[in-house]
């Protein structure tokens, strides 16, 4: 018998636990560790931001479910990982001994990177806002019902190191739809601050058309835009970045007035992962062979943000590469696959296709993306946008959480009707 510990309830821990206990016989036994009890929907955080969504819309509680599927579920935050001694510490003192490590952490939001940014409730400044999780998303709400009474500047936008750009620019779309359809739109100049060399880069050299299709959305919607961006500091009101040339030589010193920020925030690996020996790299991130698993121990596999992928290209301000939902459970599938390998004594020799599919919402339209594989040169490279799009997203969105509800997490139409387009989990 063995016992597989999932670190994370996230968009990659609840698809890797469900997919798990159906795989494995039954003997072994299946347990996921998160820091809060409830799983979150955090594609659509940016709808809780505006008022489109409400918590509960978004929100499930995992243990009962979980309990369902015969998976055993415990709230804690892990605070130690003793990795050669097959060892959890949890928040609350308790020890958990595992045989196969999972972890599916997410990233470590890095507001104090710079001054004065992120909400002073995480560890931030307490001048921007972010949309990162549920509880940000809400604080965001609650400072712009008070901002529509007298309106003013916003600036969206995205730190140095964040690596992960559609949200950015998905939000400074919804944000503009929001006030346009509340005739405020004339109230609010908007700035898209940003790390990315160009706008459209998406933390992936670009997809297809990407530059030019969210440039000419931009002029169309009245946001302008500072690209190769390093902000540097906030104060309250004011945002501070130096706007580096193509050679990373300074060419501009801007200070963004703004009466309501949202800047998504560098990502790092969470301090219990970081802080494992040999594990990670210098910022965190868990370093994973092609079949997910840790070069240096090798009962420990990792899939979503809190894995090491270098970045596409070198940017003048550092970016890094995004990892989307369906990558995510691209990897999981190859975990699964090569744990139930290695339990039967086979070769583990599963690899994700850590293919690029994302949908991001524009408020009433949106634009897709599928980059396949994520590095270029691509053979699938496609960026298109419609109002299609924004029906897709909210499908998706309800199409996700019935998966975490029901504890299916590859639908057999879901497997045939991607298969069709070209889109596996597994490489060949
Ligand atoms: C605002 C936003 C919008 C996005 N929109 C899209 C989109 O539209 N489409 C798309 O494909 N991708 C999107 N992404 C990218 C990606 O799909 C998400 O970031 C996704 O949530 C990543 O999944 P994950 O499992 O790696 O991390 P998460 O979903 O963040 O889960 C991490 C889990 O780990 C737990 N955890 C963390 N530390 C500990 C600890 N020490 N001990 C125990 N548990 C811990 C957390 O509680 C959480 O349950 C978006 C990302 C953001 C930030």
């Amino acid at each position: 018998m063995a016992h597989i510990v999932i670190i994370g309830a996230g968009i990659g821990g609840m698809p890797a636990a469900y997919e798990m206990r159906e795989r494995l016989p039954k003997e072994h036994r299946v347990t996921v560790v998160s820091a809060v009890d409830y799983f979150q929907f955090v594609p659509s955080n940016p709808w809780i931001a505006v008022g489109w969504r409400q918590r509960e819309d978004i929100v499930l509680q995992v243990g009962p479910l979980l309990a369902k599927k015969g998976i055993e579920f415990i709230a804690q935050a892990v605070t130690a990982i003793d990795a050669p001694g097959n060892r959890l510490t949890l928040a609350n003192g308790d020890a958990l001994a595992y045989d196969y490590l999972v972890i599916t952490t997410g990233p470590k939001l890095s507001f104090d990177e710079v001054p004065g940014a992120g909400p002073a409730s995480h560890g931030g400044g307490g001048h921007t806002h972010s949309v990162c999780s549920v509880d940000h998303a809400q604080a965001f709400w609650a400072d712009y019902q008070e901002f529509l009474k007298n309106p003013g500047p916003i600036v969206v936008g995205a730190m140095p190191m964040a690596s992960c750009f559609g949200p950015a620019y998905e939000f400074a779309f919804i944000v503009d739809a929001d006030l346009r359809k509340r005739k405020l739109r004339n109230k609010v100049p908007m700035t898209f601050v940003t790390s990315e060399p160009y706008i459209g880069h998406l933390g992936l050299g670009g997809v297809g058309d990407s530059k030019s299709m969210l440039e000419s959305e931009m002029r169309g919607h009245d946001i302008k835009w500072i690209t190769n961006a390093r902000t540097t500091r906030v104060e309250a009101g004011k945002l501070f970045t130096t706007q580096l040339d193509d050679q990373g030589q300074v060419l501009k010193e801007h200070e963004v007035p703004f009466k309501l920020a949202m800047m998504l925030p560098a990502f790092k690996g969470v301090d219990a992962v970081a802080a494992v020996p040999e594990l990670c790299n210098p910022r965190g991130f868990v370093i994973i062979d092609e079949h997910q698993r840790s070069k240096k121990y090798r009962n420990i596999f990792s899939a979503g943000v809190c894995v090491a992928i270098p970045p596409v290209e070198t940017t003048p301000v550092p970016t890094g590469a995004p990892k989307t939902g369906y990558m995510i459970e691209t990897m999981v599938t190859a975990i699964v696959h090569n744990i139930a390998a290695d339990l039967s004594g086979q070769p583990a020799d599963a690899r994700a296709t850590w293919n690029a599919i994302c949908l991001a919402d524009m408020g009433d339209t949106g634009a897709a993306f599928v980059a396949l594989p994520q590095i270029p040169p691509r053979n699938v490279n496609w960026f298109k946008k419609g109002k299609w799009v924004h029906l897709a997203k909210i499908a998706f969105e309800k199409y996700f959480m019935r998966k975490m509800k029901t504890g299916n997490s590859e639908p057999i139409y879901e497997k045939y009707v991607l298969k069709a387009l070209g889109i596996v989990r597994l490489a060949e």
